[in-house]
């Protein structure tokens, strides 16, 4: 049997932060279902949020970050991602990190949505790139077991406490139990469970789905972020970056559309705003073939190839558009999980020895809507955070001994995924659970169409038991991988959908043209769903307010 003291499961950033915080005497393992450096995090361009500037300060960036949240985010998780932030990139620094500089030598800071003063920290619009193969060499550096290409199935309990996981090793399609005195949930986001999405393939919100089955709530799953400026058709995501070096959007009358939206920040406003006023022009007959225009060409060619030289092999290659000579089609896309497994300020869920990190996890600092910049910080600082706390809970607990039934009946409910001859492929029924959120449960939500929604998923959820796998072999076995994710996918589906026809209000992401307005006295509360027989059930939770006291939210 295979044990560790501490289990990671997530090498994204949040994942590797955390395992890179660990004292060396403890045995930590590390999962990921592919090589590390090919989590999504890799795909993070835009840049990370700290007020490092001397002008700048820590109570600008927290100010920023509950608006932007819509006052949903808990004050105090906040406080502690922005007080840190600052120390955290220069650990970055000292560990190599090549942040982008100022003419004076100084870690250079762009614009971003949302906020009150450039903060956002950058590797031109590489950043996650630069962030992931930082962190990766700091894990080798580390005598780790990584065990890359496994894809953990589920969380084993005992007597109330999680104590390891149930995990495929991809490449022999064996079934193990790995046990550990604490597990680390860093799975990552779910945006795949919408039909386009910026997000890898990979994002399939497995974490999420594994904790919620066991017991654990899932916060806020209502809020799904749409970012404004995803490429025509293909969902690749183009920096908030773009905007904020500088770049305008235009409707098919050539009018700076944000004009009437966010008079102030204009482009700069906060992404549910931006995003909700494309659809507003689009709907109304004012885009461009289901599309707004992205004006990069003011900034000039030199400019657009040294500070985004990715949107420029981006928007060339799979668009055709060269930035410089032409505007760039965009529409808001599905970008980000707000919601997720609810933990505190240590990354602890309620069940003992369960941690969560990074995406997968709502602690919650993004509340209602994340800003652009904060969700890389969130992975460094919680990471860190995190990482020592579960060591410490590690260091001074017991192995809780597990039966083996445990491995017996999970080998026993994949086996069953291969008895049947014939039936649905998941990958036709993950493309129709994808259509349904998109049609749904996207940017403007009304009663009548989420209840439509959800009848339309309770119609698909009888299927997952009759799914056929092509492929009977055990190398490699896509086919597996794809069913296992399906079954997170229609578990976060539901969670998100009956979420979000609960909330009776319209507050950050989540905008209902049946209830337009804020509603602070009935609606000021996290909504907690949790798994039952009958399907996702729901409570509430207080949100924590310390300095930043209610307001009306306009950019
Ligand atoms: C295109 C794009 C650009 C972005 N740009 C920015 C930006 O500029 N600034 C910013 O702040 N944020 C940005 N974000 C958001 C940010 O990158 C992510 O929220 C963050 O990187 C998530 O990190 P993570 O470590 O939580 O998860 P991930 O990096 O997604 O890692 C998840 C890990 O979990 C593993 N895993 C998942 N399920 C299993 C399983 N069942 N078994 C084993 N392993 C599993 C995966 O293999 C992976 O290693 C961007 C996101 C996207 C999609």
């Amino acid at each position: 049997m295979i044990s560790h003291d501490l289990l990671i499961v997530g090498a994204g950033l949040a994942g590797m932060r955390a395992a890179v915080a660990t004292p060396p005497s403890l045995n930590v393992g590390v999962i990921s279902k592919v090589h590390p450096v090919r989590s999504h995090s890799v795909a993070a361009e835009g840049g990370i949020n700290a007020a490092v500037h001397p002008e700048d300060s820590w109570e600008s960036h927290m100010y920023d970050t509950v608006k932007g949240s819509d006052w949903l985010g808990d004050q105090d998780a906040i406080e502690i991602l922005c007080r840190d932030a600052p120390n955290d990139i220069m650990d970055l620094e000292r560990m190599g990190a090549l942040f982008s500089r100022d003419p004076n030598g100084n870690i250079a800071q762009r614009n971003f949505g949302g906020l009150g003063f450039p903060r956002t920290c950058y590797v031109a619009d590489r950043t996650g790139h630069a962030l992931v193969h930082l962190l990766y060499e700091q894990l080798l550096k580390r005598s780790l077991t990584v065990y890359e290409e496994w894809y953990v199935t589920s969380l084993i309990v005992e007597g109330g406490v999680c104590c390891g996981v149930t995990v495929l090793d991809l490449l022999t399609g064996e079934l193990h139990a790995i046990l550990a005195k604490a597990v680390v949930l860093a799975t990552g986001g779910y945006g795949r469970i919408y039909s386009t999405s910026t997000n890898g393939l990979i994002n399939t919100g497995d974490g999420m789905a594994m904790a919620y089955r066991i017991g654990v709530p899932l916060q806020d799953m209502e809020f799904v972020q749409f970012h404004p400026t995803t490429l025509k058709e293909t969902g690749i995501l183009i920096t908030e970056g773009a905007r904020g070096e500088g770049g305008y959007l235009f409707n098919s009358r050539g009018e700076r559309f944000m004009e009437k939206y966010a008079p102030k920040a204009m482009e700069l406003a906060s992404r549910d705003i931006v995003s909700r006023a494309e659809y507003q022009e689009i709907m109304e007959g004012r885009g461009v073939e289901g599309c707004v225009m992205l004006d990069l060409r003011h900034l000039g060619a030199a400019r657009i190839k040294e500070r985004l030289p990715q949107i420029y092999d981006l928007s060339l290659t799979y668009a055709g558009v060269d930035p410089v000579e032409a505007p760039i089609p965009v529409t808001p896309g599905v970008h980000y999980s707000m919601g997720g497994i609810m933990t505190n300020a240590h990354g602890e869920t309620p069940l003992p020895g369960l941690y969560a990190v990074g995406e997968c996890a709502s602690v919650s600092i993004h509340g209602a809507n994340r800003l652009g910049g904060n969700a890389l910080m969130e992975t460094i600082v919680y990471g860190r955070r995190v990482g020592t706390a579960a060591a410490e809970f590690a260091q001074k607990t017991g192995q809780t001994p597990f039966s083996e039934g445990v491995l017996t009946r999970e080998r026993e409910r994949i086996l069953a995924l291969f008895s049947h001859d014939e039936g649905e492929r998941a990958e036709k029924i993950r493309e129709e659970v994808g259509g349904v959120m998109a049609e749904h449960f996207g940017i403007i939500r009304t009663r009548d169409r989420m209840e439509a929604g959800i009848k339309k998923l309770l119609a698909i959820r009888p299927r997952l038991a009759r799914l056929y796998l092509h492929d009977k072999g055990k190398v490699f076995n896509l086919d597996l991988v794809d069913a296992l994710q399906l079954f997170s996918i229609m578990d976060l589906a539901e969670a998100i959908a009956v979420s979000a026809l609960s909330r009776e209000e319209s507050r950050g992401a989540h905008a209902r043209s049946d209830f337009p307005s804020r509603d602070d006295t009935a609606w000021l509360k996290h909504t907690l769903a949790y798994r039952s027989e009958a399907g996702p059930r729901l409570s509430f939770r207080p949100v924590t307010i310390t300095r930043v006291p209610l307001a009306e939210r306009k950019y």
